[in-house]
């Protein structure tokens, strides 16, 4: 299967027009994984060189990021065949989510087997398709066909060659030690981005799993005060899993739906809203389902929540709005929603991105530029009470 079976027509056309001749470029880039696949430094317990050096030892190949200073990457390795290689082995096919972890490098475990040739025994060599037929990695057989396909956990293939990899930490002591948090580049830029000070009352409005919130911890030096919210009770359980490891103590973590903040009557000095949406520009994507009408739908949600971060956010309070998609409509066009409500665009301290599509003030990271997730960052100030 091709990259152009991968996006529905109607996001292609929408790509098509938006992009010009860039989206085939765009398009190719989403299939693959990140070229770098960044981490960042928890700098409330370690610096970037002692950890690099903690890597190394765990034998890894860290770099450091050009960037940011608590940025490390690792290159990823691959492609490993070409999209055409047929390696006619029997074939286990494996659910679009683990097909995805496949893809990069992750084992394949038995719940995330769909079906699997009759005849495979443990021991044989097969080949791991995506449901739609995409060869995702090669790999041993541990179980028999009928065992993976039964078995609710255990290893079903040792994958040998996946298609791409990048590394696996979470096994790592450094990892466990919570010296690190996996996170992109644009990502870290959004934090960086809100340039928070340990004075700052800051509202993060969409917040699990907590990786922009544990970066504003780590720049405020765990001092001062992160009111985190999120509506997921199971996203929360996680990020609450991931202050704790990263030792992040100055955040107050509540459950709601942020587009009541107001009733809170909060009056922020900072608000990052790092919006549900779309989530285009993640990477990679064996397909997208995603069409124009959810963008439409989803933009009309996200201002919901600028709404309600207008209001709670004090006279002279920072807005930093970002998204992980694409679209003109959940980006941009939103841009142009919040200045009508008269808050000011200002200029971002990092800026490593390209400039918005007719904004000129905002970051957009496309995956084909920058080798990074695609991404969205515009900050605001807001002027008038
Ligand atoms: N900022 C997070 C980070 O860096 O790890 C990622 C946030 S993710 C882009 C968007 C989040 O918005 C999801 O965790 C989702 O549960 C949350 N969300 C969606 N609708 C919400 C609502 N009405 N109120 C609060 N949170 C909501």
């Amino acid at each position: 299967m091709g990259y152009e079976e991968a996006f529905p027509p109607e996001l292609r056309e929408y790509y098509a027009k938006l992009f010009g001749r860039e989206a085939e470029e765009i398009m190719a880039s989403l299939r693959t994984p990140v070229e770098k696949y960044y981490i960042r430094v928890n700098t409330l317990k370690t610096s970037r060189s002692k950890l690099m050096d903690i890597l190394r030892k765990e034998g890894l190949k860290p770099k450091r990021s050009p960037y940011l200073k608590e940025g490390i990457y690792f290159e990823r390795e691959g492609p490993n065949f070409d999209d055409d290689y047929e390696p006619g082995l029997p074939v286990v096919r494996a659910n679009k989510f683990a097909s995805e972890s496949v893809y990069q490098g992750a084992m394949l475990y038995a719940p995330g087997v769909l079906q699997a040739d009759k005849r495979i025994k443990p021991g044989d060599k097969v080949e791991i398709k995506d449901p739609r037929g995409l060869l995702v990695g090669i790999g041993i057989a541990r179980m028999s066909a009928k065992e993976m396909i039964l078995s609710t956990r255990g290893l079903a293939v040792e994958v040998t060659l996946p298609k791409f990899r990048l590394p696996s930490l979470s096994e790592l002591e450094s990892f466990k030690k919570g010296l690190f948090y996996a996170q992109s580049l644009p990502s870290m830029v959004a934090s960086r981005v809100l340039e928070p000070s340990e004075e700052d009352l800051i509202v993060d409005m969409a917040a699990a799993p907590g990786g922009k919130t544990s970066h504003i911890a780590q720049l405020m030096g765990n001092r001062g005060e992160i009111i985190a919210m999120d509506k997921s009770r199971n996203r929360l359980r996680k990020m609450e899993e991931e202050l704790e490891r990263l030792g992040v103590k100055n955040v107050k973590l509540i459950r709601m739906d942020s587009r009541k903040l107001p009733e809170l009557g909060i009056e922020a000095d900072k608000i990052l809203l790092d919006a549900p949406c779309t989530a285009l520009g993640i990477r990679p994507k064996l397909w997208e389902s995603r069409t124009p009408k959810d963008i439409e739908a989803t933009a009309r949600y996200q201002r919901h929540f600028i709404n309600a971060a207008i209001k709670s956010l004090r006279k002279g309070g920072v807005l930093v709005y970002s998204t992980c998609t694409l679209s003109y409509e959940e980006n941009e066009a939103n841009v142009r929603y919040i200045l009508e409500k008269g808050l000011k665009l200002e200029e971002q301290s990092v800026f490593i991105g390209s400039h918005g599509i007719g904004v000129e003030d905002v970051q957009r990271f496309y995956p084909n530029r920058h080798l990074t997730q695609g991404f969205f960052i515009a900050r605001f100030r807001k002027v008038q009470a």
